[in-house]
């Protein structure tokens, strides 16, 4: 039975009971459930040194029992299914279907790392054989591969309470690359953290893996979060949320005597270009379209189209009509927290007192609730008013009504570092694109064509970073294959003799791996 005590979880040990807050229910605006134990800095110690203490076993831990491991806790969450969307829909108003679907994704991310662990490939190994003649000096026998960083915090996200969460994306990347875990919970879905925390803690029991592989510490990030990322024994933290949240923590990390690396992923406001020859062909479609991805999740997503350019022109006000008709379809809904609802109404009074605004679809919203939300203005205006480049993190999307391409590539130009960036275009659009196609690409980790960029598909291909401030990194991803690589680094062995080098090295290539020989990538199987 996974039941709901409110106490962090230590290793196998359970945290002290009483002095934090209760889950609460954004849709009721009431609170549920046992009090939740803000964890106390001995139980913080606790977990680091358990953590700190299974990192060796976990450094060297084969693949079958690390993918295993992987595939239990995707297990446990679906057997655990209903229970997860009690709670987590409750915690956070998101439709039960939507929890559904981040089961999930979820699970499929635990189950890709664990592949990718069997296949062993994210390894990046690499050998470069001696050569003793080589003149004038010996070349040595030269290997490596990526090892794994040691124990990571991971901060949960508010609004994807299982696909970036406590099992998320972060934790299972973590895992695969052979780091124990420590997950410091959202407070906006302290329930639903528990019941997925206790089917890790479960796994790592039945795996027979230290208990130190994963705890889960409730607490503010102040506090507990800040003590963890700042503590020796920490030597990476994966986090999604806000761009203060993740900024404070960079800053905390890179101001200790060893710093460590951040991977913040902090929103965007994902801009997306909408051509003249696009509206031409499919006005009403794209109106539709783009209505459903801003209000998709409440437009608590952070790839949510909250910066839309057009040429000004008759075809782009009959189109704003058409996009204001779709988004007044949608009904307010509650927003996943009290304190993201506060700051969605206080970003979104800044943004309508400013004379460059017009606002063109208004919802009556009950307190607590917020609907979709359109707003215009001038690219002119836009350009001069700095403001604007803020994210509003709800359902509200700034039209930008430009002179022409020239005046929508100054706007481009002007944006800060975002994870997506959209063309929509027809062929008589293309010669506008190709020009606008590199200058985009400079500023987003993705690019969208003729899309939407909410959904993340979980791939070896995505990337879901971008320059600063969309990610404290550029170079990283936190959803896909690559997201291992921020977890771990590369180490090489020189002039090792064989019985002292790892399985992923050795001369008859025992697992099997492709390795880049002499070179050149190959397979060699063992005889
Ligand atoms: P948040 O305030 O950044 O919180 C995320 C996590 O970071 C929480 O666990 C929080 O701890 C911790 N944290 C925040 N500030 C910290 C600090 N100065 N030092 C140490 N830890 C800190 O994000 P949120 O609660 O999810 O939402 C707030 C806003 O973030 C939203 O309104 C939205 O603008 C943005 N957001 C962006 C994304 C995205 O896609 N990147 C996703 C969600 C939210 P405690 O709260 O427990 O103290």
């Amino acid at each position: 039975m996974n039941s709901i005590t409110g106490v962090s979880l230590i290793g196998f040990a359970k945290g002290q009971e009483g002095g934090g807050a209760r889950p609460y229910d954004p849709s009721k605006r009431a609170f549920f459930g046992p009090e939740f134990a803000w964890a106390r800095p001995e139980e913080v110690a606790n977990a680091l040194q358990k953590a700190q203490d299974a990192a060796p076993i976990w450094a060297t831990l084969g693949h079958k029992p690390k993918a295993d491991f992987l595939r239990l806790i995707a297990q446990g969450i679906e057997d655990n299914a209903a229970r997860i969307i009690e709670l987590a829909t409750r915690e956070t108003a998101l439709p039960s279907g939507r929890i559904q679907g981040e089961i999930g994704r979820t699970t499929g991310q635990l189950r890709f790392f664990a592949k990718l662990v069997e296949e062993g490939w994210w390894r990046d190994v690499r050998i470069d054989h001696s050569d003793p003649s080589r003149k004038p000096v010996p070349k040595p026998d030269v290997r490596s591969m990526l090892v794994p960083l040691g124990p990571v915090v991971v901060f949960s996200s508010s609004n994807f309470p299982l696909a970036f969460s406590v099992a998320g994306g972060d934790t299972a990347s973590a895992f695969a690359a052979g780091c124990p875990v420590i997950v410091k919970a959202h407070q906006g879905h302290l329930a639903t953290s528990e019941c997925v925390g206790n089917i890790i803690v479960e796994a790592v029991r039945q795996s027979g893996l230290p208990e130190g592989s994963f705890s889960l510490l409730f607490g503010p990030g102040r506090s507990v979060g800040t003590a963890l990322v700042t503590h020796p024994t920490i030597q990476a933290v994966g986090f999604t949320g806000s761009r203060s949240g993740g900024r404070a923590l960079m800053d905390a990390a890179a101001a200790r005597p060893r710093p460590i690396p951040v991977y913040a992923e902090m929103g965007s406001i994902n801009p997306m270009v909408i051509l003249p020859g696009a509206l031409t062909d499919r006005s009403q479609l794209l109106a539709a379209g783009l209505a459903g991805s801003v209000t998709l999740g409440n437009g608590q997503f952070c790839t949510n189209p909250g910066l839309i350019l057009l040429e000004a022109g008759p075809q782009t006000d009959t189109f704003l009509q058409q996009l204001g008709s779709e988004l007044a379809k949608v009904a307010p809904g509650a927003m996943l927290t009290e304190s993201i609802c506060h700051e969605f109404l206080g970003g979104l009074s800044k943004f309508t007192e400013l004379p460059e605004i017009a606002v063109h679809t208004k919802v009556e919203a009950t307190p607590g609730q917020v609907g979709p939300i359109l707003l215009t203005t001038s690219g002119q205006d836009f350009l001069a008013q700095p403001a604007l480049l803020e994210e509003l993190f709800g359902p509200a999307t700034v039209a930008v009504l430009c002179n022409g391409i020239e005046e929508i590539t100054k706007v481009v130009l002007a944006l800060d570092g975002q994870l997506t960036g959209t063309i929509h275009a027809s062929p008589a659009d293309y010669e506008q694109v190709k020009t606008l196609y590199p200058i985009l690409a400079g500023k987003v980790g993705r690019l969208v064509h003729n899309g939407f960029p909410t959904g993340v598909e979980v791939c070896h291909a995505m990337n879901h970073g971008g320059p600063y401030p969309a990610s404290a990194d550029g170079r990283s991803t936190s959803v896909g294959s690559r997201a291992i690589t921020r977890f771990s680094r590369p180490l090489c062995w020189q002039n090792t003799p064989e019985f002292l080098l790892p399985e992923e090295l050795k001369e008859s290539n025992p697992l099997g791996l492709l390795r880049l020989v002499n070179g050149t990538w190959n397979k060699d199987l063992p005889e």
